[in-house]
């Protein structure tokens, strides 16, 4: 498993990781930030995330697409 953190508080809700990477990110119905998709979500914290080793790569294509780099992935 691979730890995926958002630091939400400096998303802009641009939409790009949750294009680039639909399987581990999505917008957060309630703020319209982004959020780990719930599936993966630790503790149900929108923020913190646990995903498979195979979606490690399309989490860092995610991490890469975000202007504000708010995303961490490992
Ligand atoms: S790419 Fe970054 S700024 Fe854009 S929605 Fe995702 S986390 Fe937010």
């Amino acid at each position: 498993m691979v730890k995926v953190r958002i630091d939400r508080d400096e998303c802009i809700s641009c939409g790009a990781c949750w294009s680039s990477c639909p399987d581990v990110f999505a917008e957060n119905d309630d703020d319209g930030l982004t959020m780990v998709a719930t599936d993966y979500q630790v503790d149900g914290e929108p923020g913190e995330g646990s995903i498979p080793d195979d979606l490690e790569d399309c989490a860092n294509d995610g991490a890469d697409s975000c202007p504000v780099e708010c995303i961490h992935v490992g």
